[in-house]
């Protein structure tokens, strides 16, 4: 039925099947591909309806979508985005991509269609889906792994901890307090690690929903200053900030951390000159910069300072301060954040992070400033104050208040919500309620300091002691009386936040 003999043998010779129908549907081409697909002998398919080659479900819609096709002829591929089945002679189907090519022949419109199997490809796309699955799921298990390991081990490492407080207090011997000066080194070390691990894990396994609130992004700056100052300073560096009245629309507590970790590496990187932090408004995004004058990084590192455990100038299994976790966590959170980050850097002369973070074009309140406040060791003045330990781990129940006591105050212990009510209805004279926050059955430090409250005033003092990462801290009311920390919590810093609280 084609008339030019070239036509035909090009689309003999053509890789795919190749049917050609006329316009009420019947096959008037098909080539020997077309045969060796569906089992056919040629003759079997020329002069039928193209629907024979379908499956009985897909008939009566076929027929609709073909006149309708040949109304609005146009080269395209048939049924995109939907799964297209075919049927062969001895009943079985296979999926089929199909593109469709209108040709005009003595007047009146064809219709040819190339015909491809796709068995093989669809079932290698299966294939990739399930792999992918089966590595997400592993993936996702061994951040779990890494989050109850890391949650886990912070219960001992506090008692360390606060064990090594109390005798770094009792001990007068200078090679004993030596010993136990490197103990503690140790201790925040290892404290750092667990934290990095189980912000990793935590980002990792999803378990950190955005809490997007608008805030000036000064907050932040001040904080980082605050809590830098000292560090730069002791290494002799300028730490400059420059803020912008900016208010962006993000999550404070994660945009925070990973800023903080900017930072903190700046500093780190940098032996001196200055670090300087500024905001500026570009558009409709605010964009902060963590700059530094220090050593910088060379071009072939730069791909790579992201991953986990990536150290620049460090061979695997060897070790310097810090783990080679600071950036892979910027950058999961900047990924939650769906934020814009890109660095410059130049071996020598310094480097440059920047973050893009959206506007806010809401005229909100600030969410409320976290305090992040963190004192120096202060002098023995617990004498007589009484205080309320609630904590249901035994050892750093004991732990915590052998330590407390060994700093001249009185401590009432309990383990749970209805301990600590007894506790506070027998001991009229306790000023100041400490509090893990996850308690037994369920209850909460919160339960323990919001029924502290409405026993014994408004203004009851409070300190929350959690294990749970800054992003969940966040989540929590504050106010002018209650100090929120997070585990492991040092000998130093919980009597700042006590003589802090008294001095309020
Ligand atoms: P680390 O714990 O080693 O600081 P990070 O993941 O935070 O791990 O950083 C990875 C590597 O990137 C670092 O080891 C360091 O070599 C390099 N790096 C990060 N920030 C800076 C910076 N501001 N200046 C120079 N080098 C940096």
């Amino acid at each position: 039925m084609l008339s030019s003999d070239l036509v035909r043998s090009v689309l003999e010779s053509a890789p795919d099947a190749m049917i050609i129908i006329d316009d009420s549907g019947t096959v008037v081409f098909a080539n020997r591909q077309v045969s060796m697909l569906f089992g056919y002998d040629r003759e079997e398919v020329v002069n039928q309806p193209i629907e024979r080659l379908l499956p009985e479900r897909f008939r009566t819609r076929h027929v609709a979508h073909r006149r309708s096709y040949t109304r609005t002829v146009r080269v395209r591929p048939m049924g995109a985005g939907l799964d297209l089945f075919a049927l062969r002679k001895d009943g079985s189907e296979f999926p089929v991509e199909i593109s469709l090519s209108p040709i005009e022949e003595g007047g009146r419109t064809l219709v040819a269609a190339a015909i491809r199997d796709v068995t093989e490809r669809m079932r290698f796309e299966q294939e990739i889906r399930e792999a992918r699955i089966e590595a997400d799921r592993a993936n996702l298990g061994k951040s779990r792994f890494l989050a109850t390991a890391s949650h886990d081990l912070r219960q001992p490492l506090q008692v360390i901890a606060l064990l090594n407080g109390s005798l770094q207090r009792l001990v007068e011997d200078p090679d004993a307090r030596e010993a136990l000066e490197q103990q503690d080194e140790a201790v925040t070390a290892m404290s750092r690690l667990l934290n990095a691990l189980l912000d990793v894990s935590k980002l990792e396994s999803g378990a950190i929903k955005p809490d997007i609130t608008d805030f000036k992004v000064s907050l932040l700056m001040d904080e980082l200053r605050r809590e830098f100052a000292g560090l730069a300073a002791s290494k002799g560096l300028e730490l400059v900030v420059e803020a912008t009245n900016a208010r962006v629309h993000s999550d404070m507590a994660l945009l925070g951390q990973a800023l903080k970790n900017l930072v903190a590496n700046a500093i780190k990187y940098t032996s001196s000159g200055w670090v300087r932090l500024r905001s500026e408004i570009a558009g409709p995004l605010v964009r902060v910069e963590v700059c530094d004058s220090g050593q910088g990084i060379a071009a072939e590192h730069l791909p790579f300072i992201f991953d986990e455990f990536y150290q620049v100038g460090v061979a695997a299994n060897t070790s310097r301060d810090g783990y080679g976790l600071g950036l892979s966590i910027v950058q999961r959170v900047v990924k939650l954040l769906n934020l814009e980050m890109k660095v410059d850097s130049r071996p020598g002369k310094g480097s440059t992070f920047s973050l893009d973070i959206p506007a806010s074009d809401s005229a909100a309140t600030d969410a409320v400033e976290s305090s992040g406040i963190r004192r120096s060791l202060l002098a023995r003045a617990g004498a007589s104050i009484h205080l309320l330990l609630v904590e249901d781990d035994p050892g750093v129940r004991k732990a915590t208040r052998m330590f407390l006591k060994g700093e001249g105050y009185r401590v009432t212990t309990a383990a749970n919500l209805e301990e600590a009510l007894q506790g506070l209805q027998q001991n009229p004279d306790i000023r100041i309620v400490i509090s893990d926050y996850h308690l037994e059955d369920g209850t909460t430090g919160s339960d323990v300091i919001a029924a502290a409250r409405e026993r014994c005033g408004a203004d009851f003092r409070a300190i929350l002691v959690t294990g749970d990462t800054s992003s969940a801290i966040a989540g929590l009311q504050r106010d002018a009386h209650l100090r929120v920390t997070s585990k492991p919590i040092d000998a130093d810093e919980l009597l700042g936040l006590i003589q802090t609280l008294l001095a309020d």
